[in-house]
């Protein structure tokens, strides 16, 4: 990781713990009502074919299956909640329409509308499609982060932090290898 990448990272992952006051006023009404279409209207933006699942049982991914239908990078990033490095996801650069679904089990976790150029190297949303993703505290790091996993198959995702836009203010940093993009328009 470059010195500067790094230190943006840290300096990212410090201003996480950290939320102005001010901010929690900041918002208008008419923004936040925004956020909640896009986290309802994601299904607009699914291909045709996709299967959206409204429901679905927990499913618990083998060894054997860990082992086998994944690259080595997806299983460490998916199963031993393992980061990517930055700038190494071409989903760095994807802004086309569509929907972003678990690498792992297909499940969708965010839309196109709810991506932004952090500029961390990593895919990076300010929101999620709601109840699909499950977040945990990790203490890997000196100061607490807060990961979160696919609420249907367990894959580890990423880390989310609050200093994202406006208004949410939430950075949902996603590593790209345990994400897969489906344009919405059929190839
Ligand atoms: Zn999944």
């Amino acid at each position: 990781m470059k010195r500067r990448q790094y230190l943006h990272y840290s300096f990212s992952s410090l201003l996480a713990l950290w939320v102005s006051p001010s901010r929690l006023f900041a918002d208008s009404g008419k923004n936040l009502s925004r956020i909640e279409s896009i986290e309802s209207t994601w299904k607009a933006l699914a291909r045709k074919d996709f299967k959206i699942l409204d429901a679905w049982p927990r499913i618990s991914v083998s060894k054997k299956d860990r082992m086998t239908k994944f690259s080595l990078l997806e299983a460490h990033i998916l199963f031993e909640e393992g980061t990517e490095k930055p700038y190494s996801s071409p989903y760095n650069s994807e802004n086309r329409a569509g929907i972003y679904v678990c690498r792992s089990c297909s499940l969708a976790l965010f839309s196109s509308e709810m991506k932004y150029d952090s500029h961390t190297g990593w895919p990076s949303f300010y929101t999620s499609i709601p109840a699909h993703l499950a977040k945990k505290t990790d203490y890997k790091l000196i100061w607490p982060r807060i990961e979160y996993h696919c609420v249907k198959c367990g894959g580890h995702q990423g880390h989310v932090f609050n200093d994202g836009p406006a208004p949410t203010y939430e950075r949902w940093c996603n590593n790209g290898a345990s994400l897969t993009f489906i344009e919405t328009k059929s190839a």
